[in-house]
């Protein structure tokens, strides 16, 4: 078996980011796995390789290890390009001119197809008229799927099913799609169990469909609640002392932390104080809290 922790290098990891970190280093670990750490840094503007390695000494402050090198996919464009071909030669591939208000307003009318889906506005374009809309602007590129139902079995958030949609591969400049990437890299490295927060669990669908099509494994899936500020939004650095340097300010150390992670996802009883060692030996994936954490409730 083989799992990993993919986070985004925008910034600092924060408390639900390590929670997550710290459910998917379980997984992995209680089932003597290796656990990969590959940093998700394909938008080449709000990424930085410094916050990456802050990321990475946050991870090993908690004592969470990872095997091998860290994978950078700013610097795999070479195999996200060589999978959208695999796919152009299958026919699967279209170009798209669609700018976001466009997408947006086309989805929102009453006859599309799907509500919110992209509703597959330059599917069958003609010649001509993929000619006319290039002067516009650069095409993205749209993986031409069945608009079928997808369903898969969550680990922790059961049976789950969408209807997959016509998926963006690569942006209008040129960079490859966050879901084109993710499965070509859980291929390439072997990835056989991806944890990562519930916000992604509506792309699973998408990304199985892919992997289907670039007939690759489709590896298992646990989705973990988010972590939420006090306005109920998404955990965000504006919510306050949120990283384990903002904590470590106010006299928090790294094993508080932990405490409280573990206490969240409710694999620890009130008072009770563990080690990392001694949450792995009684891991049990059906303890974890199936519910989003207020951070400051
Ligand atoms: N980079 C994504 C995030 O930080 C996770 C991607 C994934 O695990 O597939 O939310």
């Amino acid at each position: 078996m083989r799992g990993r922790f993919a986070p985004s290098p925008t910034g600092q990891l924060h408390l639900g980011n390590l929670r997550t970190a710290l459910v998917a280093w379980l997984f992995a670990r209680s089932a003597r796995s290796e656990f990969l750490v590959r940093m998700d840094d394909l938008d080449l503007v709000t990424s930085r390789r410094e916050l990456g390695a802050g990321q990475l000494h946050d991870l090993a402050t908690l004592g969470l290890d990872w095997d091998g090198e860290v994978v950078w996919q700013s610097e795999r464009f070479n195999r996200y390009r060589t999978a959208i071909q695999n796919l152009a030669e299958q026919g699967l591939v279209y170009e798209c001119y669609c700018s976001r208000r466009e997408i947006h307003q086309a989805a929102q009318a009453p006859n599309a197809p799907i509500d919110g889906a992209y509703p597959g506005t330059c599917r069958d374009l003609t010649d001509d008229q993929r000619q006319r809309r290039s002067a516009d602007r650069p095409p993205a590129l749209r993986l031409r799927s069945p608009n079928t139902t997808v369903s898969f079995h969550d680990e922790l958030v059961g049976p789950f099913e969408a209807v997959v949609d016509d998926v963006v591969l690569a942006r209008n400049d040129g960079t490859p799609a966050y879901n084109l990437a993710v499965v070509v890299d859980d291929a390439a490295q072997g990835v056989q169990q991806v944890v990562r927060g519930d916000d992604l669990v509506s792309s699973t669908p998408r990304q199985i469909h892919l992997a289907s099509a670039l007939n690759v494994p489709i590896p298992s899936y646990a989705h973990v609640a988010l972590a939420l500020g006090p306005d109920g939004s998404r955990l965000a650095k504006r919510h306050g002392s949120v990283t384990l340097a903002d904590l470590a300010a106010q006299g928090t150390t790294p094993n508080d932390v932990l405490q409280l992670l573990a206490h969240s996802l409710k694999l620890t009883a009130p008072g009770d104080h563990v080690t990392l060692d001694t949450l792995l030996r009684r891991f049990d994936p059906a303890q974890i809290s199936r519910e989003p954490w207020q951070v400051f409730g």
